[in-house]
């Protein structure tokens, strides 16, 4: 392995040149959205002078370059999931429109009154909310997979839940709120087992550590563009190419459809049965340039860096009295939770922003995770491959005053 070249990753992301509140930005927030490279900022620019046009339509020049980078990011985004065609490859709004369009599509076909459907204890409110909704239509119900006080999913537990009357299981791969990384392939096959199929919310997983479609046999996958370096308002659907094709449409309009008249319609051709409507072409063909750009350093790479900066953080900051981590379990990402005795999480996040730190604080959408630990919320700080050491210290020696003023 090439060193891994810091100071010249950091370079790539303007942005973290900048000040805030007269001090140098330290960004501990990239659990909500990540920061962009120059390649991907140079690249939005690229495309409206030089592209711009719809996909998927003209015979014009413009609409056929837009169209054939627009498929350039699919392919690239199969082979970085390594799905099995491009096809199966869905490009969505984000994570929240890809699980929507399942609970949708999927739960409108194949779930009905008395099925039920496991989420896990640790679910964002997206992997939550279009369940519930599914469920206050069909009668169907909802199973929770607790966790430990780690912040680890009961595996027995979990066995004992599931059943014939179990249709579909949904869990995130690795914890938004916690850093938790999942045991999925063995969630995976133990749901198949039953005749479960499952869906993995990968947002916080793809801009870590390397996610295998075919090795996880996952039945869909989900993740979005902004959390991995890429432009807002673009995601994905994996799905599994038969379970896709016996889907019923999602939205209907134009590109979804093969033939309208006002008697009937016959739809398009997977992906594009799903992809009604103009989708945001510069995000979609803009994404492909963060791929690449995390591509251009190795998954294997920034997952070795990152766990480095986690072991640093978490050493630094137990050294602060009071100091208690939310989520400390054996197989975690770069995301850390925490309280500190006496004060609350939005004081010490309104005083290091005072310090130009980017932490966030609240219940990060994953309310029912908080009630687990009976807190309103927790102070989080999560890394990505920009990170240094020397912005831990700054984040330790930030809390260190916030502590004092507030205790
Ligand atoms: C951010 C996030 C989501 C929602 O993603 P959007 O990009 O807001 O649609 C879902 N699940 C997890 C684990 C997340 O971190």
């Amino acid at each position: 392995m090439e060193k891994y070249n810091i100071d010249k990753i950091r370079a790539d992301f303007p942005i973290l040149k900048r000040e805030v509140n007269g001090k140098p930005l330290v960004y501990l927030d990239n659990g909500a959205t990540t920061q962009k490279p120059n390649a991907v900022i140079n690249s939005i620019a690229h495309y409206y002078t030089d592209m711009n046009s719809n996909v998927h339509r003209g015979v014009h020049y413009l609409s056929q370059i837009s169209t054939d980078a627009f498929e350039v990011t699919r392919k690239k985004l199969q082979s970085f999931i390594n799905a099995p065609e491009d096809k199966q490859v869905i490009i969505t709004k984000g994570t929240t429109d890809s699980i929507n369009l399942v609970a949708t599509c999927y739960g409108r076909a194949f779930i009905h009154a008395g099925d039920e459907i496991i989420i896990s204890a640790m679910e964002h409110h997206s992997n939550i909310v279009p369940w519930q909704m599914l469920c206050d239509e069909k009668g169907c119900k909802i199973r929770v997979i607790p966790m430990n006080d780690k912040g680890e999913l009961d595996m027995d537990a979990y066995q004992n839940l599931i059943n014939e009357r179990t249709k579909l299981v949904a869990v995130t791969y690795v914890s938004n709120a916690l850093g938790t990384i999942n045991p999925v392939k063995e969630i995976i096959s133990i749901a198949h087992k039953h005749g479960a199929v499952v869906l993995i919310d990968a947002a916080q997983a793809v801009q870590h550590i390397q996610v295998d479609v075919q090795d996880l046999d996952v039945d869909f996958l989900v993740f979005s563009g902004h959390k991995m370096y890429g432009p807002t308002g673009v995601g994905v659907l994996y799905g599994k190419e038969d379970l896709l094709n016996a889907m019923p449409p999602y939205q209907g309009g134009g590109d979804m459809i093969k033939e309208v008249t006002f008697e009937k319609t016959t739809y398009n051709e997977l992906p594009f049965k799903f992809e009604a409507g103009t989708p945001n072409i510069e995000a979609g063909i803009c994404l492909n340039e963060a791929i690449d750009y995390i591509n251009s350093i190795g998954l294997k790479n920034i997952e070795a860096y990152e766990h480095e900066l986690l072991e640093y953080a978490l050493e630094k900051l137990s050294q602060i009295p009071g100091m208690k981590f939310i989520g400390t379990a054996d197989q975690k990402c770069s995301v850390i939770s925490f309280i500190i005795e006496g004060t609350h999480p939005y004081d010490v996040g309104v005083i290091l922003d005072k310090l130009g730190i980017a932490v966030r604080t609240g219940h990060h959408c994953a309310q029912p995770v908080m009630d687990r630990f009976g807190i309103p919320g927790t102070i989080r700080a999560s890394l990505a491959l920009y990170n240094t050491k020397e912005e831990i210290d700054i984040l330790v020696a930030g809390i260190q005053r916030a502590v004092n003023m507030l205790v």
